[in-house]
């Protein structure tokens, strides 16, 4: 048994505070991809089912181990290497926001991070949510941002997939059940504040740096992305993606959802992301080739400590039995706050989930890694 797995006893949360994980599993955090192919070679030679987490910040229970399994943290995979003048290679536990705040540093920048001005996903997290944020109106999600991901099957074998890769959309918003991601290489720009293009872009916006990055981008510097652990309020969302047209009935069904439910959160202010199409949309997240909307409504606790739990798992049930009635929308339920037994086949529309379930049975025939989130336990 590798050294680095150990007994723990203890209950973790996620950033909803309602899943909780089993009193007993094991965990380990591989420092680096040779530890974590060991781990994972280790787990299938045991049969063992694997969990993998990054800052849990989802809110769906998806990162939190149940009895039995081997819990893999991965935030001592958090390094990077400037390898290139337009990308920058970080661990699947850096954490996007801190990665950016370096970058930033030096007069460049990610593309695109999470919203809310503080840290939140690891690398690995945000692809495997999907990833959205205030310029996916000129650059896309995160996916058009992503440039390589390094990712190990649950067996162990090593596989580098690139945008032309079939498997690589289907990395985007898997919510970790396709393989364990190691390392994620993203686009950089330099700092360019107050020159954004204006919107509405077309499609042929180019993706190409706006002009050289230039000799003062660190070629060649590696080292650790430093995070400062931050709070955040606890809130609830719940985000569509819905066809731009469609994007004022969304936000008039989530408008009176809230309304319906006056004391079940601080109320706060709606949102939209419109999100440009450019080379592909991740066929979890939004399964056809156009820019479409996030349109989403959010609040806070109303004590500013927990929610009523019994409270928000009936406005859900609502809020799924209008949505199951459009088939082109889809929730965004790889980060959100979800109750009860879930119908993954809709969530994902029929054919999505079939392919998905394709993919899955030849990467991870037995179900161990994730298991019962998406798919069935063994
Ligand atoms: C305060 C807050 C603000 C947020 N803001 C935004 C935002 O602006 N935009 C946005 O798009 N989302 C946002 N989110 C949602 C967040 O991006 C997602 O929930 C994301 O998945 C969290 O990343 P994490 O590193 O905490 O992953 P976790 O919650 O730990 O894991 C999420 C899923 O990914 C899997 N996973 C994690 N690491 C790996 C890996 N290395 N390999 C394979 N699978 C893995 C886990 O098993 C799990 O299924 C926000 C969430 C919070 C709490």
């Amino acid at each position: 048994m590798p050294s680095v797995i150990r007994d723990e006893h203890t209950v973790l949360r996620d950033y909803s505070d309602f899943h909780q994980s089993a009193e007993v599993f094991r965990s380990t955090t591989p420092a680096s991809d040779a530890e974590l192919a060991e781990v994972l070679r280790f787990a299938a030679d045991h049969e063992l089912d694997v969990r993998v987490q990054g800052r849990h910040h989802s809110m769906n229970g998806s990162s939190l181990p149940r009895s039995g399994e081997l819990l893999i943290y991965t935030s001592g995979l958090n390094h990077y290497r400037c390898e290139r003048v337009d990308t920058i290679t970080v661990g699947a536990g850096a954490v996007v926001f801190d990665v950016d705040q370096m970058l930033r540093s030096w007069g460049f920048a990610l593309r695109l991070v999470n919203d809310g001005g503080r840290p939140t996903a690891t690398a690995a997290g945000f692809v495997s949510a999907g990833g959205i944020g205030n310029e996916t109106w000129i650059y896309g999600g995160f996916w058009e941002t992503v440039k390589q991901v390094k990712v190990y099957t649950v067996a162990g074998e090593l596989l580098t997939l690139a945008p032309g890769d079939p498997l690589f959309r289907w990395l985007f918003g898997s919510m970790g059940q396709l393989g364990v991601i190691a390392e994620v290489t993203l686009r950089v720009e330099p700092l360019e504040e107050g020159d954004k293009p204006e919107y509405p872009l077309g499609p042929e916006y180019p993706l190409g740096p706006k002009y050289p990055l230039g000799p003062e981008y660190p070629l060649g510097r590696a080292g650790v992305v430093a995070h400062e652990p931050h709070e955040w309020e606890k809130n609830f969302w719940l985000t569509l993606f819905v066809p731009d047209d469609d994007a004022p009935e969304a936000r008039a069904l989530l408008d009176g959802l809230a309304a319906a439910y006056p004391t079940a959160w601080k109320r706060r202010n709606n949102y939209l992301y419109p999100i440009q199409f450019h080379t592909f949309n991740p066929p979890l997240i939004y399964p056809k080739d156009e820019s479409f909307s996030a349109v989403g409504v959010w609040g806070q606790s109303p004590d500013g400590k927990t929610f009523d739990f019994a409270k928000l798992a009936e406005m859900e049930r609502r809020f799924d039995m209008v949505v199951r009635k459009k088939p082109d929308w889809r929730r965004y339920i790889q980060s959100e706050m979800t109750f009860g037994e879930r119908d993954w086949p809709s969530t994902f529309g029929d054919q999505v989930y079939a392919d998905f379930a394709a993919r899955k049975h030849e990467l991870d025939p037995q179900h161990r890694l994730n298991p019962g989130v998406v798919f069935p336990r063994r």
